[in-house]
């Protein structure tokens, strides 16, 4: 049975992200059957759309025609958009309590995993993660630099991100300019002198986490030649069992990257190697501290007792000079201020989306989690959307339910005075709007997606000039 619903006392909620996840868990919220909703989604940044504008890499501009889909869901009367309001600082949740009847977080995975190897942190060696909100104008990344003077560089991992990282460091700056990359990364990347380019997979082609279309796109840059050593992608009996029981998909990424070891460099300028069977030992810098080489382990591949395939080491060494690496092994999600955190899992304990006390703990009424944050940093844009409905259909059980807290002031002006006392500076939704339709006509003027605001004062100051 619903619960009673007087559109006087509609349900509230927060939630604080304003990526994917946080999206799809307001369209789901909005499509609870029978019930009044209203949503206030909070972001730190005065831009919404997290990973989309902020990774998703400026050469994939197809990709962010989703945010069609986002724009919809924020025109629903019950949307409101608080950006350039920081959860733990500007609000805190326990005055998300005194104001909502529930808290969904979908803040993401905000920094990365590390390699636990020595010299990971010696100037030169950076993580993934930096570079790509780099190049994408987040603004806690604007002031980065990354030595593009230097001619071989290795990106550590072969996930969909070390992908993203190593096509971009091959992109001509005709190619650069025709995208919403920010403007200071366009000119850096213009400049660079970088001419290998080596991805570095501990595992094989079957067990990579790249996917299909990422991976045969190195295989058509206009300004480099992909490299694949036949004896890294010839498969030794578990892959090829594995490969026997895989999906479709992973036999066609396998013979695309076999495909590519056939291949004689055309003479380009730049060269892109895949390789394989190599584990990260050392990462080892010169006389000055910076990054001139890194020692790899060869690795063969081994069944662990659980029957997940391992690397095991041969005993073999390599050391590959290179003056840039990037660490790309994936993300990891932060904790937030008074939230459970699981420091293992790097993720908000739960079952099902409801926030638990600790890991494998009870569950904190009121309190979800959707997105990276809540299952870990992997699967693309969609895959956040089912994962968003199995926890707004955790949330509508335990409304309909009645254990969801009732908070002591549900109006909606009540917290938006909250709000806009602590940050002045708070952006709405139709400011963002207006942010964005600046952004889009800038790019106009020079043949782009849009020219993007980079710093938080820039985007302030052109709010305050229009
Ligand atoms: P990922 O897919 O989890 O890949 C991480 C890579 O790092 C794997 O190759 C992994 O190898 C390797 N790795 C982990 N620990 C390592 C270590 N200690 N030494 C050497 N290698 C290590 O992570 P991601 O690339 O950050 O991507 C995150 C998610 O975003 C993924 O779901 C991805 O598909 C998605 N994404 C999608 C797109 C797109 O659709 N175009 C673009 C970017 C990102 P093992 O497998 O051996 O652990």
């Amino acid at each position: 049975m619903p619960m009673p619903d007087p559109s006087d006392r509609p349900l509230r909620v927060a939630i604080i992200g304003s990526g994917p996840a946080a999206f799809y868990a307001a369209e789901a919220v909005f499509k609870a059957p029978g019930r009044t909703v209203t949503i206030d989604m909070i972001d730190r940044l005065p831009t919404p759309y997290g990973l989309v504008r902020g990774g998703v890499a400026p050469d994939h501009q197809k990709i962010k025609s989703v945010i069609a889909i986002y724009e919809k869901i924020a025109a629903h009367p019950g949307f409101r958009f608080f950006g350039n309001v920081e959860f733990g600082r500007h609000v805190t949740r326990a005055d998300l309590q005194h104001y909502f009847h529930a808290i969904i977080y979908a803040t993401g995975a905000q920094t990365d995993r590390r390699l636990g190897i020595p010299g990971e942190d010696l100037e030169g060696s950076h993580s993934a993660t930096e570079f790509v909100a780099w190049y994408n104008g987040h603004p806690d990344f604007r002031d980065r630099r990354f030595d593009l003077s230097v001619e071989r560089v290795a990106v550590i991992g072969v996930g969909n991100v070390a992908i993203d990282v190593a096509r971009i460091l091959c992109l001509t700056p005709d190619e650069l300019s025709a995208t919403d990359m920010a403007d200071h990364a366009i000119a850096a990347l213009s400049l660079s002198r970088v001419k290998e380019i080596s991805i570095l997979g501990r595992r094989g082609p079957v067990q990579a986490a790249f996917t299909t279309v990422e991976v045969k796109e190195l295989g058509e840059l206009s300004a480099a030649d992909v490299c694949v050593r036949p004896d890294e992608v010839a498969l030794d009996p578990l892959s090829a069992a594995e490969l026997e029981a895989a999906r479709s998909a992973t036999r066609a990424k396998v013979e695309i990257v076999q495909e590519f070891s056939r291949r004689t460099p055309s003479g380009k300028p730049r060269r892109l190697h895949i390789r394989f069977l190599v584990s990260p030992h050392e990462v080892r810098g010169d006389a000055r501290g910076r990054v001139s080489e890194i020692e790899l382990v060869r690795t063969r591949l081994v069944k662990s007792p659980t029957g997940a395939i391992v690397t095991e080491p041969t005993g073999e060494t390599e050391v590959l000079p290179v003056g840039l690496v990037f660490r790309s092994v994936g993300y990891r999600g932060v904790p937030l201020e008074d939230v459970p955190f699981d420091e293992r899992a790097g993720l908000i304990p739960n079952a099902q989306g409801r926030v638990l006390d600790r890991a494998g703990g009870t569950p904190l009424a009121g309190h979800y989690a959707t997105g990276w944050i809540k299952r870990g940093p992997t699967g693309v844009i969609g895959n956040n959307k089912a994962d968003s409905v199995e926890t707004v259909n955790a949330l509508l059980a335990d409304a309909t339910a009645g254990v969801l807290p009732a908070p002591a002031e549900p109006g909606p002006a009540a917290f938006e005075a909250l709000v806009r006392q602590r940050q002045g500076a708070c952006v709405s939704f139709a400011d963002w709007k207006r942010l964005d339709t600046l952004e889009v006509e800038r790019g106009k003027a020079q043949g782009r997606p849009r020219v993007k605001f980079t710093s938080v004062e820039a985007m302030v100051g052109a709010l305050a000039g229009t």
